[in-house]
């Protein structure tokens, strides 16, 4: 069972629906918006080979999320 938590930005609590799609929210969907968005997608290539290798490069692209830092409302 999902139970509602406060938005760790305004102190409003966050649907239980909302954390049943986005499980590691900690905002409400206004506050998000307001922020333009929870976190921020970063992306890298991954190097699998040494340099002068006559093996393939396989590597691919790994993306990371970074939760963007979270103030109270009224304090940015
Ligand atoms: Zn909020």
């Amino acid at each position: 069972m999902i139970v509602p938590q406060p938005c760790a930005r305004c102190g409003n609590e966050i649907p239980a629906e909302r954390i049943e799609a986005l499980p590691e929210t900690m905002v409400c969907v206004a506050c998000s918006k307001e922020m333009g968005g929870e976190f921020t997608v970063v992306t890298s290539a991954e190097k699998t080979s040494k340099e002068g290798s006559l093996k393939k490069n396989y590597g691919g692209y790994s993306a990371r999320k970074i939760r963007k830092p979270i103030k109270p409302k009224g304090s940015e």
